[in-house]
């Protein structure tokens, strides 16, 4: 798949786009856990309260909270607040918001900065902690106990003595003890633990106060939840942005690996075509471009997808809770094994799959093109058995494939929620302990999936990738075929004005992969205003020998010159405007009459048509037709006779007006009489040109100046009818079996 990595590079800019937004979507989810965290902890548990700073306390509670803080914290804590009173110039305004300033004085925070809420946080915090402590056993003597750990033992006071006033009046030293004390009491507890557990009574005081707590707990909620909602949004957004960025760059891809391939079978010869059967090159320009389509989408989506998720799920889970890292550890463990099992399973069955895809293209090819033999002979059974045959066994391999990739899905499931018991499993026993939040481990929890789910996406592509990688390298097999004939890297130009005598030159040749030769040394030459016929029984080389002329393959030895120049030496292009061909099946396109005719000659002057036509015989036929020209010819000529086949085939070489003619056995459909007329009126109106013409009837040939007998890739003979029948042993005898027939003819 590496080979053909340059498709990629006309859209590196959309690739590099969509990682960007990759990248804007992944921090948009990976931020999602922590605000379920903040949900949770701060809006459910704490109330919608943020932090241990209050933003107004009572005057009373104030002078509460700073008995249990160092004089030092004592000025921190109060240089951040205003004392209102009724006789303050805002007191109206405070009043509106905290109507239990009607009654007392009350302290408000000034506007103040995260940083000093960082440094008031802890300060504050321990000192609520220890103040709604004393307050609440003061309330509830069962709970007076609880206090033990702060150091207080209030069953030693006697009953009904105010605890603070006593507080208040402790000698100066006493008061710095039992401080160190508290420090070091609550030096075990995180400072998010503290204001959790100072929320409570931050919250009485507010609704003391007379502030609306439920309002404000909802307005946090609705805060939060609305920055969720804007990232889900945004990360929404982003995916649809990829996805079609993605989609775009494939299928451009697509295209362009479509386009080349069309484009490098067209230049293939023979040879090529001999390797890369038809049906291999169909799916290799169908099948197999979709399948990297497909995967260059999810590459996009998934690949670099999953390492941004996946590194930064790790990276935000250590860093809600680094404890529980073993956790994840755990779970990628188990998915690297099931990957691991599955893959091994899977992956050799891909490769087999596309092969079967090959050849049931093959089958279904050969059946649907040889239909009328196969229902000639009945063996639609056997047809079918074939077809079955191929049809099961990709079935089954498919079968086998979709059953080992079936278990995944609840395996991995079984892992990722078996992950989910272990985390809520340890995070209770740490929230248990005080040591986590609840929220905390709701967005561990969240990240761990997270980081198994980016694993996830990263393992699908470990069985898209190889199975795309086969589509991939037969794609690139094609690409990077060394077409066998090619133009010489200097061509040459066929001199003016243009002789088109052909020669063959001591030329050998032997088809790729065979034992034998199949022509051996042929030595002769075609000159213009000649006909020089070659005749032979069937197999005996003359196709192969009129293919070496257009280079459909190049000769294995020797040389064919035209008008003195090799033919390898000048341009395909060059050589093949100079011919005439006129194959041996002849092959008409889907279109009309007149489009067939116009594939030699798009610009060809209505005479030539006309011309053509008159010569090859066809112009009775097409009169007949009620469109003429126009009318319609269906794929591979199959609504003409094989005989009008090939004079439309004949009359598009002439549209060509090319100086070289060459007729491969193309008037073997033609009843003797109309055979006789094409090559009078051909003798005629091509009197310049070289006509080499092979055929298998004497008739054909007798007029010819020259005749060539071939006989298993030899040449056995060469020189007029007469000449041949006084020295040609091979010619004779064929003449001899066809002579009854040719006198009738002629
Ligand atoms: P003719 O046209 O005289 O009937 P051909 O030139 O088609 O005969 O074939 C000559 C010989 O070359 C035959 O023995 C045939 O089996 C062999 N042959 C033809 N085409 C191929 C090919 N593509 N690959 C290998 N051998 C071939
Ligand atoms: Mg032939």
């Amino acid at each position: 798949m590496i080979r053909l990595a340059k498709y990629t590079k006309p859209f590196l800019t959309l690739i590099l786009l969509s990682i960007v937004l990759l990248f804007v979507q992944g921090m948009a989810e990976l931020s999602l856990p922590d605000y379920i965290g903040q949900i949770v902890n701060t809006g459910i548990q704490q109330g919608g309260i943020e932090n241990a700073v209050p933003e107004a306390v009572r005057q009373r509670e104030m002078d509460r909270l700073t008995l249990f803080m160092s004089t030092a914290d004592q000025q921190q804590v109060l240089s951040k607040y205003t004392l209102v009173t009724s006789s303050s110039p805002e007191y109206q305004t405070q009043l509106a918001k905290y109507p239990a300033l009607a009654g007392e004085p009350v302290y408000v925070l000034q506007s103040v900065t995260q940083a000093d809420i960082d440094q008031l946080n802890p300060i504050l915090g321990r000192a609520w902690l220890v103040v709604s402590g004393i307050e609440r056993a003061v309330a509830d003597p069962s709970q007076a106990q609880n206090l033990g750990g702060m150091g207080f033992d209030l069953s030693k006071l006697p009953p009904g003595t105010d605890i603070f006033a006593a507080l208040q009046q402790l000698p100066a030293e006493q008061r710095s003890a039992m401080l160190t004390e508290l420090n070091q009491q609550f030096a075990a507890m995180s400072e998010p633990m503290i204001v959790q557990s100072a929320a409570g009574a931050i919250r009485a005081e507010y609704a003391a106060l007379g502030i609306d707590t439920r309002a404000l707990q909802n307005s946090y909620i609705f805060r939060i939840g609305g920055i969720m909602l804007g990232l889900s949004l945004i990360s929404g957004i982003s995916a649809i942005i990829v996805g079609l960025l993605a989609s775009q760059a494939a299928a451009g891809m697509a295209r362009n690996l479509r386009r080349d391939v069309f484009r490098k079978v067209a230049t293939f010869s023979n040879h090529e075509f001999d390797t890369f059967s038809v049906s291999s090159l169909i799916t290799r320009t169908t099948n197999d471009v979709t399948q990297l389509q497909t995967l260059s989408v999810m590459l996009i989506r998934m690949v670099c997808y999953a390492p941004i998720l996946g590194i930064g799920g790790i990276i935000k889970a250590t860093q809600t809770n680094a404890s529980m890292w073993w956790i994840i550890a755990i779970g990628l463990g188990a998915l690297i094994a099931l990957i691991a099992v599955i893959f091994s399973l899977a992956l050799p069955k891909f490769k087999i799959i596309q092969t079967l895809v090959d050849r049931l293209n093959l089958v279904t090819r050969e059946h649907l093109s040889g239909m009328m033999v196969v229902r000639a002979f009945n063996t639609q059974p056997f047809e079918e058995r074939r077809f079955d045959r191929v049809n099961d066994d990709l079935t089954q391999t498919n079968l086998s494939v979709t059953r080992t990739m079936v278990l995944m899905m609840p395996a991995m499931m079984l892992i990722m929620n078996g992950l989910t018991l272990l985390i809520v499993w340890v995070g209770a026993h740490q929230v248990a302990a005080a040591t986590m939040q609840v929220g905390d481990m709701i967005a561990f929890m969240q990240y761990a999936l997270q980081v198994v789910f980016a694993f996830m996406m990263l393992s699908f592509m470990f069985i898209m990738v190889p199975r795309a990688a086969v589509s991939g390298d037969r794609i690139a097999d094609v690409l990077e075929t060394e077409v066998v004939i090619h133009d010489a890297s200097a061509t040459q130009q066929f001199p003016e004005p243009f002789d088109a005598t052909v020669e063959f030159r001591d030329v050998s040749f032997r088809y790729p992969g065979a034992e034998e030769d199949a022509l051996h040394d042929l030595n002769f030459t075609a000159r213009p205003g000649q006909t020089t016929a070659i005749i032979g029984s069937t197999g005996s080389g003359k196709s192969t020998l009129v293919n070496l002329i257009p280079r459909f393959y190049d000769v294995t030895a020797g040389a064919i010159l035209i008008d003195g120049v090799d033919i390898r030496a000048v341009s395909q292009h060059d050589l093949r405007a100079k011919l005439g061909y006129v194959p041996q099946r002849a092959n008409l396109f889907s279109g009309t009459i007149e489009s067939n005719l116009r594939y030699a000659d798009e610009a060809a002057a209505p005479e030539v048509l006309n011309q053509a036509i008159e010569i090859a015989q066809a112009r009775d036929f097409i009169a007949t037709k009620p469109e003429g020209f126009a009318t319609e010819i269906a794929q591979g000529g199959s609504n003409v006779s094989g005989g009008q086949r090939q004079r439309l085939s004949i009359s598009r070489a002439l549209v060509k007006q090319a100086p070289i003619y060459i007729f491969d056995d193309s008037f073997s459909a033609l009843d003797f009489k109309t055979d006789a007329a094409l090559r009078r009126a051909l003798k005629q109106h091509t009197s310049q040109s070289t006509l080499i013409v092979v055929t298998q009837r004497v008739s054909t040939v007798m007029q010819a100046e020259q005749i060539i007998v071939l006989d298993q890739g030899k040449i056995v003979g060469k020189g007029t009818h007469q000449e041949l029948m006084n020295s040609c042993e091979v010619y004779r005898e064929i003449a001899l079996s066809q002579l009854g027939i040719e006198e009738v003819a002629s």
